[in-house]
């Protein structure tokens, strides 16, 4: 995989100001605010900083938490997982693994095959129906 690695500035400028937030900072969307909470439309969604594929609708469900939620990425290499001990927790943060722009968090209390609950913001989505 080719990585997309761009300074701050260069991201800013292709960024809107919410996207660079979370993607270059690892922000997160209000509740609910997002764009794709309820989203049940065919597609893929890909990483709004550098465009990869990284989840597909097949494994959105309702988790009801208020941000876009995945059972499974859609190819485990598009993702990148780490430790983040922010906010005085520990959870599993997610990022694009070709840009390393942060999406969410992974937690193990999501639906059958899986167990994994990919509770992305959308800000670092950007949504492309099936045609
Ligand atoms: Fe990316």
């Amino acid at each position: 995989m080719d990585k997309v690695k761009k300074s701050d500035a260069e991201w800013r400028a292709q960024l809107t100001p919410m996207q660079f937030h979370v993607l270059r900072e690892a922000g997160t969307e209000r509740a609910w605010t997002g764009e794709y909470t309820d989203t049940k439309t065919v597609g893929t969604y890909v990483c709004a900083g550098c465009g990869a594929e990284l989840f597909s609708s097949v494994h959105k469900f309702d988790s009801h938490c208020g941000w876009p939620s995945f059972f499974d990425p859609l190819a485990s290499a598009a993702v990148a997982t780490r430790v983040d001990r922010s906010h005085f927790m520990v959870r599993t943060e997610v990022l694009c693994a070709r840009c390393d722009g942060h999406l969410g968090h992974v937690f193990e209390d999501g639906p059958p095959p899986t167990g994994l609950r990919y509770c992305i913001n959308s800000a670092s989505l950007r949504f492309e129906p099936k045609t």
